[in-house]
């Protein structure tokens, strides 16, 4: 038996897809061949399988031509996860392993030249897939934690090769891996008691919370933009299980730490110089970005008009779809990145437009162009904008003590509940839904028409203000939006009456 097949997994995108290498030995020119698409990684594979063979004390047939093909040969591969793959294929082409022993197996890790075993990226997309597939997994111990997520799957951790031949020679056994699954956390790290004042921002927060929509913060530096912005995941209701494990998932294959952040909602704040790449995904081997760590969680974009306009161009996809699409000229991969975005900008370059307690600098002409720098049809799908003033003194020095996340999360589940019967959050609701449960006589809608119309406001403002007037129905407990509930809802277009009518043409049409 000169022919081996081990069963693996590559990592693409978020996905495992299953991967057979299969070694041969033949009498060939002696020497060790790679195909089947390996990339640099892969083919340095071939000296560091040699090494931790022979160092591991196993034969390394030298006087034979070991053909080592990766199938299928259509999917990128790439780094040193096959190496063990590759190595068990050999020791079984050459028969210092049986057959047998790989039944019903997968493995995958990266072998040092003494034999240990190195952790790769992407363990979790692995260890659901392999548990899918209902095999065992055997992989690098520091990688079993993660892959134990997978509920039901027998996880064999190993350190080093020689560990994984006694096993599967049934010389020394390896203890499946038990990982206590992490209680979901019961409350948030940052708690909203902390904040002072700003009350009417801290209602935009709990509306955002209660109906999934997005929000602009818009102030003077210092006046708890940020603060506030990362309560947010703590007011929303908690993760379930199965999101957990989808957030965990692209942290896996970001390589970053999984348990810490076990069941949190995840709250990012990429910097303005942040690339393209790094927000919202992609490069050579398409990562994903910043928006799909924000999956499930909250994007926080502080500084919003420095960001680079074609990036934010790119965010209107996702927020659509809860989506992106990353296009290579060699393949395409989807992540998800079903966010709520939470922005937050000075009022002016200076930052101190209407601060009492400085003077702003800007002449009107840049507090414009500052202005203008924001997209309209990413503002567009930002339902709230709220102004966050300078504090007075007194309310600076005053103990925090607002209510407590726990008590405004319970509001914000409640009104979710009500939300339930119409299929979306009040947030996604198309027009058509939207109108229909908001019930709005033909006098009210008069009324709201010739208010907007008086405040300047633009047409397309008329459905965000409906939306955000059923939300504050829902948490009021209410069937549908009052005259007061819908005067609360312009009163958070702010922003629309700073920028003027300047939009309102180009927003009719
Ligand atoms: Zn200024």
């Amino acid at each position: 038996m000169a022919l081996a097949i081990v069963t693996t997994r590559a990592g693409v995108g978020l996905e495992a897809p299953e991967v057979l290498v299969e070694v041969h030995l033949s009498n060939g020119l002696p020497g060790l061949t790679l195909v089947g698409l390996p990339e640099t990684a892969v083919r340095e594979s071939r000296e560091r399988v040699r090494s931790a063979l022979l160092n591991a004390g196993f034969d390394f047939p030298t006087t034979r031509r070991i053909t080592v093909n990766l199938a299928p040969a259509d999917l990128p591969k790439e780094g040193g996860r096959f190496d063990l793959p590759i190595a068990l294929g050999i020791l079984v082409a050459s028969e210092q392993i049986p057959v047998s022993a790989l039944e019903g197996l997968e493995c995958l890790g990266e072998l040092a030249l003494d034999g240990r075993l190195r952790p790769i990226n992407g363990a979790l997309p692995v260890a659901l897939a392999a548990q899918a597939a209902g095999r065992r997994l055997l992989l690098p111990a520091a990688n079993a934690n993660e892959a134990a997520l997978a509920e039901g799957l027998q996880v064999l951790p190993v350190e080093h090769l020689g560990q994984v031949v006694a096993h599967l020679l049934g010389r020394e056994s390896i203890a499946p891996h038990r990982l206590a699954m992490p209680a979901l956390p019961e409350g948030p790290s940052e708690d909203l008691a902390d904040v002072r004042g700003q009350h009417q921002a801290r209602r935009a927060l709990e509306v955002a919370a209660a109906g999934g929509h997005n929000l602009l913060f818009a102030g003077p530096p210092g006046t708890g933009k940020t603060m506030l912005a990362s309560r947010l995941p703590g007011i929303l209701p908690p993760l379930s299980h199965d999101e957990a494990r989808e957030v965990a998932a692209i942290r896996s294959v970001c390589g970053l730490g999984l348990l810490e952040r076990w069941g949190e909602r995840p709250f990012r704040s990429p910097h303005h110089t942040a690339s393209g790449v790094a927000l919202v995904g992609g490069g050579s081997k398409p990562r994903p970005g910043e928006i799909s760590l924000a999956h499930h969680g909250v994007l926080f974009l502080d500084e919003l008009p420095q960001f680079d306009r074609g990036v934010l161009e790119v965010m209107r996809e996702p927020l659509e779809s809860g989506r992106i699409h990353i296009a290579r000229a060699s393949h395409q991969r989807c992540f998800p990145a079903s966010f709520q975005l939470v922005a937050a900008m000075n009022p002016c370059p200076c930052g101190h437009l209407g601060d009492p307690r400085k003077s702003c600098v800007c002449t009107p002409a840049q507090v414009q162009r500052y202005q203008s720098r924001l997209s309209g049809p990413l503002l567009d799908r930002i339902d709230l904008q709220v102004e966050v003033p300078a504090l007075p003194a007194d309310q600076l020095t005053s103990p925090a003590g607002g209510e407590s996340s726990a008590t405004v999360r319970e509001r914000v589940l409640a009104a979710r509940r009500r939300q339930q019967g119409r299929g979306a959050l009040n947030a996604r609701l198309p027009g058509r839904e939207l109108e229909t449960a908001c019930a709005l006589s033909q006098a009210e809608r008069a009324w709201l028409a010739d208010v907007l119309t008086r405040l300047k406001l633009s047409a397309r403002a008329y459905h965000r203000v409906l939306r955000v007037a059923l939300t504050l129905a829902d948490l009021a407990g209410e069937a549908r939006p009052s005259r007061a509930q819908l005067m609360e809802a312009i009163g958070y277009r702010q922003l629309d009456r700073l920028r003027g009518t300047s939009m309102t043409g180009r927003e009719i049409a």
